[in-house]
């Protein structure tokens, strides 16, 4: 081998991993425990992901008594770190994902290579753009019905959006709330007959048509939303300690464009139920490849698959 290979070679690591949610960390537990030292890269500013926004987690397997989710996040940290994962707090800028060895750029320019890339980018929600909505999320505004429903018992709640999501997000609630007001922009709403007309029977659920949330009231607690109607202009406020905000997901994968098959909504392609992408040596989990579920679990659940989907490349490769 020439000596720039052999090199080469030596320095190639076994497994990259980009994200630090349930996804990447379970991910990172996996690959460590088989002796495969991965590196990780957990995001600059947003390490531990998702639920280090968020208070009490009630829903991941194994806490009866909850968990709060920087905790939780902070114990899967641990747990990757005690078998030997090597945890970075940077951003990767730059990836090159064909051929055998691939090419990930960190946020400071250092390049690193490694037989297998394991992508736990995860998703974000897609915000209103109020300012009040940072201040209250996790104290009366949520993104998430399936995560924070049962907090809401007896609530009068708003649903803002008029795809599958948010009908679906509403009559979910109805299960816990006393009123689920949906406000749309529009006049009709864009989610499918069966979940429109499953809405329109349920005596919870009422609409506010062509209207859009210019304002969330609340000191400490959202107290009420302030309506703008689309056609008038007329405002007003609408009671509710509870919003929900079901606009849409924004799967962070722009950096694999142009390398990994992306599907129209932004989230990348994988043969499901396995987390193999198009390119050989490259998988993906959790939330960046989840239009459905996009729980914690769930990103733990396929994190774990992509650990064991490289493993088997890995040994494939000897
Ligand atoms: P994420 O948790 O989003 O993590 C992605 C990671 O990738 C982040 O660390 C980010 O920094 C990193 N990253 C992204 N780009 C790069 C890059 N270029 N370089 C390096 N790192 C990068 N689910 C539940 O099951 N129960 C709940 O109670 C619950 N509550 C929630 C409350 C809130 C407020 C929110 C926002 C979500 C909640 N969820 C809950 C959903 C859950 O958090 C997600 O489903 C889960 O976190 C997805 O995991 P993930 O690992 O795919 O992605």
């Amino acid at each position: 081998m020439p000596q720039n290979q052999e090199e080469r070679a030596s320095q190639t690591r076994e497994v990259i991993i980009i994200g630090s949610g349930p996804a990447g960390y379970t991910a990172a537990i996996y690959t460590a425990r088989a002796g495969l030292k991965p590196l990780v890269f957990e995001g600059a500013v947003t390490a531990g992901g998702a639920l280090m926004n968020t208070t009490e987690v009630e829903n991941f397997p194994g806490f009866p008594d909850g968990v709060m989710g920087p905790d939780l996040m902070d114990n899967l940290r641990k747990q990757a770190e005690r078998f030997g994962a090597e945890l970075v707090a940077d951003d990767v800028t730059e990836v090159e994902l064909v051929g055998e060895v691939k090419r990930v750029v960190d946020g400071a320019g250092e390049a690193h290579l490694a037989h297998t890339v394991i992508i736990a980018t995860g998703s974000g929600y897609r915000e209103l753009g109020l300012p009040d909505e940072k201040r209250l999320s996790g104290h009366g505004v949520s993104w998430c019905a399936t995560c924070d429903g049962f907090f809401f018992r007896e609530h009068d709640i708003v649903v803002v959006g008029g795809g599958d999501t948010a009908i679906e997000e509403a009559t979910f609630l109805t299960r816990f709330a006393r009123s689920v007001t949906v406000v749309h922009r529009r006049d009709q709403l864009r989610a499918s007959k069966i979940m429109q007309n499953r809405a329109f029977s349920n005596p919870k659920i009422s609409f506010a048509w062509n209207s859009e949330v210019v304002g969330i009231e609340g000191e400490d607690r959202v107290s009420g939303v302030r309506l703008r109607d689309t056609v008038t202009g007329e405002e007003r406020t609408l009671d509710a300690t509870g919003l929900f905000i079901a606009i849409g997901h924004e799967p962070r994968s722009d950096l694999f464009r142009g390398q990994l098959d992306i599907d129209a909504e932004g989230y990348i392609k994988v043969e499901s139920p396995s987390t193999l992408t198009n390119l050989p040596g490259v998988f993906a989990c959790g939330d960046v490849v989840d239009h459905v579920y996009r729980q914690a679990i769930t990103a733990a659940g396929t994190g774990c698959s992509a650990a064991l989907d490289a493993e088997r490349y890995l040994a494939a490769l000897k």
